[in-house]
């Protein structure tokens, strides 16, 4: 339920709504926007809700049929800007993010960095837990890739993003790096999603291999319903039957999430088509069409990279995109 205020309500009025809802066991959620406030109900008795309609300064109480509540945009109609440091995702500036499928050795990840930071691009990418396919594939340089991300980061003056697998990669994530992702494989991994809420880290959330949109606006619901709002959702392409790419990119998951929901969402033009020379067009695309920002795996020689080689960018074609993508943004009114 939501319960919307007069644009004339005072502190007192909304003070008046909340404690009384606090005080009949409910979960309040307070969302000041510059016109009006909108009080986010979480409970199930909708009747003693409607009640409140008569109070005063109350304009109307609505029913929120959405499984989600928290993330919904009818509980936060403005967009949230996620604040990672002195990056903000979520504002009409778009946001890069590039770098490494995996972290293999502290040249590849200093080597990247450089390239990075001279681009202009605030973060930095790396997996240090890599959820493979393959059991027999490189599975990552855990700790020690951590430690090689953040000493790329403070000498750099990056950010830095990696994946969080499990409970213990988690704890490791969060102590080493600036936002935690959670991977595809792991979207519904619902007891990780109730820790990753823990931390209050910001979160990189990948949409799942075939989840639907709702389930995973459901999935940064557990996120956000254990304390953390700073979510940044990412589309990396679903499971169709095409098998000409990776995955199928679904675009108009931007514009869907946009009308539902007020969190930023960014594109992950590099695992949804799989292929180097396809990633450019897709990011293009993907910043036409109101994407927070991009991640992109770039790797300085991706004929030897030990992960994902065959759709890593090199780093004059990373460059080379980046200068492209100015007047994409520039036309949507947009910057990057
Ligand atoms: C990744 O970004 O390194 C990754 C494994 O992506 P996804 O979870 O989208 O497959
Ligand atoms: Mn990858």
């Amino acid at each position: 339920m939501i319960i919307v205020m007069s644009k004339s309500a005072s502190t007192d009025d909304v003070d008046a709504v909340t404690t009384r809802l606090k005080a009949e066991g409910f979960q309040v959620h307070l969302s000041q926007g510059v016109e009006r406030t909108i009080i986010g109900v979480i409970g199930e008795r909708t009747e003693e809700v409607m009640r409140l309609g008569a109070m005063q300064a109350v304009e109307q109480v609505v029913p929120v049929r959405r499984p989600y509540k928290l993330v919904s945009r009818d509980f936060h109609p403005e967009n949230t800007v996620v604040r990672v440091g002195p990056v903000e995702f979520g504002t009409e500036k778009a946001v890069i993010i590039a770098g490494p499928c995996a972290v293999e050795s502290r040249e590849q990840v200093m080597e990247s960095a450089a390239a990075v930071q001279r681009m202009g691009i605030p973060v930095l990418r790396g997996g240090a837990y890599k959820p493979r396919t393959s059991p027999y594939s490189f599975q990552g340089m855990a700790v020690e890739g951590l430690r090689i991300l953040a000493e790329a980061r403070d000498r750099y003056g990056l950010m830095v993003v990696t994946e969080a697998v499990d409970h213990e990669s988690l704890r490791n994530v969060a102590e080493w790096a600036d936002i935690v992702q959670i991977g595809a494989r792991n979207m519904q991994n619902f007891e990780l999603l109730k820790a990753v809420g823990q931390t209050g880290k910001p979160v990189l959330l990948k949409r799942g291999i075939a989840a639907t949109i709702d389930e995973w606006l459901m999935a940064a619901e557990y996120i956000a319903a254990h304390g953390n709002p700073n979510i940044i959702l990412c589309e990396r392409g679903i499971r169709t039957y095409e098998q000409k790419t990776r995955n199928t990119l679904d675009l108009s998951a931007i514009p869907v999430i946009k009308q539902l929901c007020h969190l930023p969402i960014i594109i992950d033009p590099s695992h949804s088509t799989g292929q180097w020379n396809w990633v450019a067009p897709m990011a293009r695309a993907g910043i036409a069409a109101g994407a927070d920002g991009l991640i992109i795996e770039a790797h300085p020689n991706p004929q030897e990279a030990l992960s994902d080689g065959p759709q890593s960018l090199n780093l004059p074609h990373l460059a080379e995109l980046v200068t492209s993508l100015s007047a994409v943004a520039q036309a949507v009114g947009r910057t990057i």
